[in-house]
């Protein structure tokens, strides 16, 4: 169990192996040392701490002790590691000092954020799935309700792709899906939101984006991917509906209106972008 003390100062009185083992300082090291200074390298976090414990100093109280809480730090070689922290008061000689257990759970971390990743990417493009894009998608109605800004929808369908599968077989066409999402994701902004709709259907959530400028990004994404070869298939194509938002749009309106674009477009010849 990794236990460490501070004192009244914030200098440090107690570092048992377990604490060496976990921080990378030897005992010698930080006795005496401020572990602020030595443990949190943003200088603003750094002085929010010093802040919390003025109020510890002289009463035991205050937001640092008696609680559990999770923090970043780093070890002595620079790597960054996510501990839990029980701290209590204890009352040395008429002063306080800050009791510290410390746990290391950067493992159970990295698991969560795996998991996390995982629940909402798709695995075989690796952009994000249909419940996460609908996640986005009602935050941004939202936003765009309160500051009254706009955003757009697109929604795009491999053209034909059954026939890619049936000629070239299944796994040609897991490349071909991978190699448009990578062509997408390669062209849209950080901000816009690519996620995988459905089995060969796409949809991009494009913030503070009108209508008009919705419909030439997917003009040029149709150009793009027809005018692309795609290894062991050859060419491919998409129809594209795109939808801006309305005022009295609800998530489904607006989801049926860029549906209805998608089968205008298939409708129309495929290969080709309609918006609304
Ligand atoms: P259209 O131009 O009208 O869209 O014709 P289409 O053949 O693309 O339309 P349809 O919806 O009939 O077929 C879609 C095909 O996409 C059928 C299915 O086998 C294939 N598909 C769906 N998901 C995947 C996938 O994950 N991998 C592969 N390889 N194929 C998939
Ligand atoms: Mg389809
Ligand atoms: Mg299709």
């Amino acid at each position: 169990m990794t236990i460490i003390m501070i004192d009244s100062k914030g200098n440090v009185t107690f570092w048992n192996p377990a604490a060496e083992r976990l921080f990378g300082y030897s005992r010698e090291e930080v006795m005496g040392k401020e572990l602020h200074r030595l443990m949190i390298q943003d200088e603003r976090l750094y002085e929010m701490y010093k802040e919390a414990f003025k109020r510890f100093q002289l009463s035991g109280k205050g937001s640092v002790a008696g609680k559990t809480i999770e923090l970043k730090t780093k070890h002595k070689d620079g790597h960054e590691i996510n501990v839990e922290l029980s701290l209590s008061a204890v009352r040395i000689k008429d002063t306080w000092h800050a009791l510290g257990i410390v746990r290391d759970i950067s493992e159970r971390k990295k698991y969560e954020e795996l998991l996390y990743r995982q629940s909402i990417t798709d695995p075989l493009t690796t952009i994000y799935n249909r419940r996460f894009f609908m996640q986005m998608l009602e935050q941004e109605m939202e936003r765009t309700r309160r500051y009254g800004k706009s955003f757009s929808v697109i929604m795009l369908d491999l053209d034909h792709f059954k026939k890619i599968n049936d000629r070239f077989g299944h796994a040609a066409g897991d490349k071909v899906l991978k190699s448009v999402a990578d062509m997408i994701k390669g062209r849209i902004r950080k901000t816009d939101c690519l996620a995988r709709w459905g089995g060969e259907e796409f949809i991009i959530l494009l913030p503070e984006t009108s209508v008009e400028d919705a419909a030439s990004l997917a003009e040029e994404l149709r150009e793009q991917l027809s005018s692309m070869t795609i290894p062991e298939v050859g060419r491919v194509t998409a129809s594209f509906g795109v939808a801006g938002y309305r005022s009295s749009d609800t998530i489904d309106t607006i989801l049926m209106r860029a549906d209805s674009m998608l089968y205008e477009a298939k409708d129309a010849g495929r290969n080709c972008v309609k918006s609304q």
